[in-house]
């Protein structure tokens, strides 16, 4: 497996372009008579986000200028403000068409929700007790492999470190049990195997699959495996492809940047033998050529070439544009935010394809080569925010009075990783510090941990999000990516939320710089599925 990633559910940023100094993002002016909106600007023109609708307006300056203040300003002090910039008809002519156009569209509204809350206990307990969507079994502490950034490797104060111990028959039992008991009323749901490397443990692994399907037959249930791919041969290999397993292989790219840190126990390079494995898998079962079932997951850091990495996965015979991959983010020790897309300066090579992925944005070709695999890596990197921000549709007529805050993960909901123990955390992806405990497998989740958990997520800034312009298009839902030295704290979520608004307005600018020049450039995200 791959125990060196940070952000998972929550997706990458956009590598950023704005003030690097986060003091700049964290400071929101607190004044319900502002409009509620974000202002900026392209070198072709000037934007206001309506955090009540979530819509784009391309204005004037003379109305960019004024909105700064316009609500906590009488018009008389606009006119002095902004005269001497615009004249004094120019003023008056952009305060009539602002008033208009609150009263007419609904934009610039200064309304803001009186509570932002968390989701209710209705919610949490309805999702613990009967939408839990994947179970992830750390069937073992061991590896074969030592690789340099792994987070079990003993540089990571709050995370484990390799050990041989190994999941127990009665705990994976218990597990499958607790999880599937609370997943009723999901269509489908997924049982993964993690580690260490998993398939140290292939008896244990097949008796949870034997059991699943002789206990559980009526329910439709996947099996993932991630896997460093070493020991993908064999009847491992014949086993996975008979119970039509999903399959992670951790691979960084080609030779040079995948072995520099992925080594086996004695420190061997091992690109050579998972290649030459994966090479006779998909001989022998080329189903997994075209199936979709076979994914690769490479872990990056700001060292990394990242356009060697995209010219080996866009030319290897190996891979099929059926196969896909996964980019994550080297985990720093201490649960610190990886800063691949916002470290200062940005490495080359994330600039040259950020740039051209931007260009090929702009003149169409993404869009329509977006699921090939020579755009695995701009897919992977930079995708997920436009994504995700062209399909957030318009709200009317405004924010709710009450909002509940709808993108924050419920711990054990969506995930629930079982360690070799039985303790429980909400993924593998969380550290693994006590705090992070959500209960064990023989006693199941505990509600109170969770509601925990979650009211110091959302208290810890609930005001602050009444007047953060990121609030009707925020996904900061991820837990893992707010720990700090171990802890989810107020601070590392203040933190995390600045980095936020920074990658927001970055994403923002560069968003309608692409439609500036290419109003159809987004369509093809229609068709593109983001979990
Ligand atoms: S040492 Fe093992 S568990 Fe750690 S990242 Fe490498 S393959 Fe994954
Ligand atoms: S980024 Fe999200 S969580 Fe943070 S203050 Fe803004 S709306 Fe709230
Ligand atoms: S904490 Fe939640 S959102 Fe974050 S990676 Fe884990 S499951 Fe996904």
């Amino acid at each position: 497996m791959c125990a060196a990633m940070t952000d998972a559910c929550a997706g990458q940023g956009v590598p950023h372009e704005s003030n690097g100094d986060l003091r700049l993002w964290k400071n929101l002016p607190r004044d319900d008579k502002l409009p509620f909106i974000h202002r900026f600007k392209t070198a072709k023109g000037k934007y206001v986000y309506d955090v009540n609708t979530r819509r784009i307006i391309r204005v004037s300056p003379v109305v960019w200028d004024i909105l700064e203040d316009s609500g906590c300003m009488a018009d008389g002090q606009l006119i002095a403000k902004h005269l001497s910039a615009h004249g004094a008809d120019q003023v008056s002519h952009a305060l009539r068409e602002i008033a208009k156009t609150r009263e007419e569209k609904g934009l610039f509204l200064s309304f803001r929700p009186k509570q932002v809350l968390p989701p209710t206990r209705e919610k949490i307990q309805k999702q613990l007790d009967e939408q839990r969507e994947q179970l992830i079994l750390d069937v073992t502490e061991d590896c074969n492999f030592r690789c340099s950034y792994c987070v079990y490797g003993g540089q990571h104060p709050h995370h484990r470190t390799h050990s041989p111990k190994a999941m127990s028959w009665d705990i994976a039992r218990a597990g499958i049990d607790e999880f599937l008991s609370h997943s009723k009323l999901l269509k489908d749901r997924v049982v993964s195997f993690y580690g260490g490397e998993p398939l140290l443990n292939l008896p244990l692994i097949r008796q949870c699959v034997e059991y699943i399907k002789q206990e559980y037959s009526g329910l439709a249930i996947r099996f993932s495996l991630t896997t460093n791919g070493s020991l993908l041969r064999g009847e491992a290999a014949e086993f996975l492809a008979k119970e039509n397993f999903l399959i992670v292989v951790s691979l960084d790219g080609p030779p040079e940047i995948h072995d520099r840190n992925r080594r086996s126990r004695d420190g061997a390079p091992s690109w050579a033998k998972i290649t030459s494995n994966l090479r006779e898998f998909l001989k022998t079962y080329p189903a997994y050529r075209t199936n979709g079932a076979l994914r690769f997951n490479a872990v990056a850091n700001r060292a990394m070439d990242l356009e060697e990495a995209q010219r080996f996965w866009a030319t290897s015979e190996l891979f099929t544009d059926s196969m896909g991959l996964e980019i994550n983010e080297q985990a720093l020790p201490g649960g610190e935010p990886s800063t691949m897309l916002s470290c200062d300066p940005l490495a080359e090579s994330i600039k040259v394809l950020y740039k051209e992925f931007i260009e090929s944005l702009r003149d169409g070709r993404f869009g329509d080569e977006y699921h090939c695999r020579s755009r695995w890596v701009q897919a992977a990197a930079f995708q997920r925010p436009f994504v995700l921000f062209h399909k957030r549709g318009y709200l009317s007529p405004h924010l709710p009075e009450k909002m509940v805050f709808l993108n924050t993960c419920i711990p054990g909901a969506r995930r629930t990783f079982v360690r070799a123990d039985g303790t429980c955390f909400a993924c593998e992806r969380v550290l693994q510090s006590r705090e992070q405990i959500l209960g064990t497998v023989k006693q199941g989740l505990d509600f109170s941990k969770i509601e925990k958990l979650l009211d110091l997520w959302t208290q810890s800034c609930q005001e602050e999000c009444r007047y953060c312009w990121c609030l009707s298009h925020c996904h900061m839902g991820c837990l893992a990516t707010v720990e700090e030295d171990g802890e989810l704290t107020e601070a590392a979520k203040r933190n995390a939320c600045a980095r936020y608004r920074r990658s927001m307005h970055d994403l923002l600018v560069e968003y309608c710089r692409v439609l500036e020049e290419n109003p159809k450039a987004f369509e093809y995200v229609a068709d593109v599925e983001i979990l």
